[in-house]
């Protein structure tokens, strides 16, 4: 049987199935498609055909909350319409979009709110189509490098054994000069991904954090020591790697915190790890919006969320967010980036933000 998705993680994380599965039209027209059919019937899957995502009613579940968590155990198969890609600063110049949704639980996390009361999980089965928009990108900016962040709504690792997406990004972006790809993931299902052929071009991260943040805000993920066994073997199928430190949070001991998570990596990392090792630090943000709806979804949540003991940032559409006063800010770059380099002396620190 399935842990519950709000049980703390395992020692061993299953891979995720899905509790029913919708087929948007078309999706059954691509092989991917019916390859996911498939899948689902093996797995004795209740399987539905909806006009669209936005239709989908009557799930069953009494409550908002009852809701939301079947709703994140839905799978929704479609063909991805939209093939305009958002921009992806600092990490990338490009978002590429492959899924959407999560059947991750962690309580800071932005999907709560960019996908509002629609948080099932979408593969679109019409990769072809998203890899040819990608290819379009790059060329109109070729010779210049072009990178792509497949992991900006989704945790596409969770779901790679279901869709097989990101192994044909992986190997359609190896063949490609100008392009780079890049995913951030907190499950350590990579197996599939270790014979891909990424010629370098593919930068595989890893979301590690503090103890007290990973056992308290990221339900129904990998442990610690499952992420990091899978960035060794990442590693040693000679990708470039990286870690997203995110979100750090303030917390009581957290100096101890992130001092045992660097030394943690330091121990644990194999030597094919560490020549081309980047590091992406975000301190913990959340807008008024986010708190209310994190406050409903995970009403016991540990997490701080006090308006008064933050600075107030103003965002591009007008939404601020709450960040670290600057002096905390300072303290936690400064004491995160000295362990990083203690550690990892050749490693690069792409951005604080
Ligand atoms: Fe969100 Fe990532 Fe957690 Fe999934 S694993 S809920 S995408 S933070």
């Amino acid at each position: 049987m399935m842990p519950s998705a709000l049980e703390a993680p395992s020692k061993n994380t299953l891979m995720f199935v899905p509790d029913l599965v919708y087929f948007e039209p078309g999706a059954l027209e691509y092989e991917k498609g019916r390859r996911i059919h498939a899948w689902a019937e093996e797995q004795n899957l209740p399987i539905r055909i909806t006009p669209s995502h936005n239709r989908i009613t009557g799930l069953p579940g009494e409550s908002d909350l009852e809701k939301y968590r079947l709703a994140k155990r839905t799978l929704v198969v479609g063909v991805r319409k939209t093939l305009t890609f958002d921009t992806s600063k600092p990490s990338a110049e490009y978002a590429i979009p492959i899924a959407t949704g999560c059947m991750g639980h962690c309580h800071y996390c932005y999907l709560q709110t960019t996908l509002g009361a629609k948080p099932y999980i979408r593969v679109y089965v019409n990769t072809d189509d998203i890899m040819q928009a990608a290819k379009q990108y790059i060329d109109e900016r070729a010779p210049e490098i072009t990178r792509f962040e497949a992991a900006c709504t989704s945790d596409p690792v969770g779901l790679e054994h279901i869709s097989s997406s990101l192994r044909e990004l992986i190997e359609f972006m190896g063949q490609e000069e100008y392009g780079r790809l890049r995913f951030v993931t907190k499950f350590h299902h990579v197996d599939s991904l270790l014979t891909a052929k990424h010629n370098n071009h593919t930068r595989f991260r890893f979301s590690v954090n503090a103890d007290y943040v990973i056992k308290n805000f990221e339900p129904a993920t990998s442990s610690f020591e499952e992420r990091i066994e899978a960035a060794g073997k990442v590693a040693r199928a000679g990708y470039p790697l990286g870690f997203i430190i995110a979100p750090i949070i303030w917390h009581d001991g957290w100096e101890q915190g992130y001092a045992a998570l660097l030394q943690k990596l330091a121990h644990a990392l194999p030597p094919e790890a560490v020549r081309d090792l980047t590091f992406e630090l975000i301190q913990h943000r959340f807008t008024k919006t986010a708190k209310t709806v994190i406050e409903q979804r995970y009403p016991k949540t540990k997490l701080e969320m006090d308006e008064a003991k933050r600075k107030y940032k103003w965002g591009r559409w007008g939404q601020g967010k709450y960040v670290y006063p600057d002096e905390q800010a300072n303290a936690l770059r400064e004491f995160i980036t000295e362990r990083i380099f203690e550690h990892f002396p050749e490693a690069s620190i792409d951005y604080f933000t």
